[in-house]
């Protein structure tokens, strides 16, 4: 039996000048790909160009061009991260501009560009979700990302300065072999917030993921929290995400399936379009070439979707991913109610969780495919 026909996606990630950000994470992704022959020069490590994606620019027209797109397609969610996005000259601006097409606007940020009046102003927007990405509170834990103390100070000056502005705000907590021992502490850290911000750990993905990877006796730190994710009742995510993050660890990575694709993608700001925000070697088509009816037509199609959308992961990318998208997929499994997964800020609009329960509609039961699980894994 097939799928019914698909709904139009529900978030658009839109990746605007990957290469380009004022932080140079050890493992970070970016230099790990070789999508683009920039990626494979290691520009991620190459001090920040000042790019300006005003609408007079080369890159202000391209943006303002893909935008319209998903908008035109009525997906009510559309993410813009980088690189650092709000480092380019003018991103305040064009987000104003394209706020009022979309039910919400993620940003994901590193929050070091943020001062109190950006945030103000975004907040003014009324539509604005963060998603802050750090390792860990304390600088040892923070230290692939900010390798002297005084950058991690600014860095957490800021951070606070975020989450007191009020815009709803999602942590995107990189674990490895460094900020897994002061994982307790960064909680503690940030339970002040708790009810009013979510923490997602989750693991460095890449070719390079091994050499990030805390040793076993880290991993139980991890184990402790999932056991005792009540004591951060309100910070933490719910237990069927905690559960899958411990199983990635137990079972040495991904074993069950994903169903992200089949509501999100990603586009890069010279058009090109990708099946899976968290894969960007495979291109899909161009939202710069084609009318946006089109280019979903070919996303929903590719073969390369079905392979990512297989019952248990198929492709090495997929094997080391787990991240905060992941509430997607427990959705469709039916392990996260549509009511809870509209507790995180991103989907909390009404016609995203609408497009969402149609999606997974749309699927029907017997495409829902229940975790993949070996005998003996949860043990
Ligand atoms: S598991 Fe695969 S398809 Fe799912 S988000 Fe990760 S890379 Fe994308």
């Amino acid at each position: 039996m097939g799928e019914m026909s698909s709904p139009p996606f529900v978030v658009a990630d839109i990746v605007v000048r990957e290469s380009n950000c004022n932080l140079s994470c050890t493992y970070c992704l970016t230099g790990q790909s070789n999508f683009k022959s920039e990626h494979s020069l290691l520009g991620i490590f190459a001090p920040p160009t000042k790019f300006d994606c005003g609408p007079q620019t080369e890159l202000g027209r391209r943006l303002r061009s893909i935008l319209r797109a998903p908008a035109e397609a009525r997906t009510p969610v559309v993410k813009l991260s980088g690189g650092e996005f709000m480092l380019i000259e003018g991103s305040d601006e064009l987000v104003e501009e394209i706020a009022p097409s979309y039910e919400t606007v993620v940003l994901l940020t590193n929050g070091m560009p943020l001062t109190q009046t950006r945030c103000a102003r975004l907040r003014s927007l009324g539509n604005i979700v963060l998603q802050v990405s750090i390792d860990a509170t304390r600088h040892s834990g923070n230290s692939y990302r900010c390798p002297d103390e005084a950058t991690h100070h600014a860095a957490m000056s800021r951070l606070h300065g975020i989450l007191k502005s009020g815009i709803p705000t999602e942590i995107y907590l990189v674990l490895h072999d460094r900020s897994m021992p002061s994982l307790r502490d960064t909680l503690d850290d940030l339970m002040p917030y708790s009810g009013a911000l979510t923490v997602f750990p989750f693991p460095v993905r890449g070719p390079d993921r091994s050499s990030f990877q805390p040793t076993p006796e880290q991993q139980r730190t991890l184990l402790e929290v999932v056991e005792h994710a009540s004591r951060w009742e309100g910070l933490l995510p719910g237990t069927p995400y905690l559960e899958r993050l411990r199983r990635f660890y137990v079972d040495a990575g991904r074993r069950f399936s994903c169903h992200l694709p089949r509501v999100a993608f990603t586009a890069f700001d010279d058009g090109v379009v990708t099946n899976c925000p968290n894969i960007w070697f495979n291109h899909a088509d161009n939202l710069l070439q084609k009318p946006v009816a089109e280019v979903y037509r070919t996303l929903t199609d590719a073969p390369f979707r079905r392979l990512l959308l297989a019952p248990a992961p198929r492709i090495d990318a997929c094997r080391g991913c787990y991240t905060p998208w992941d509430p997607v997929s427990l959705y469709f499994e039916d392990q996260l109610s549509l009511q809870e997964l509209g507790r995180i800020p991103m989907y909390r609009g009404p016609r995203t969780l609408d497009a969402l329960a149609a999606a997974k509609a749309a699927l029907g039961p017997h495409h829902r495919a229940s975790t993949a699980t070996a005998p003996g894994l949860d043990s």
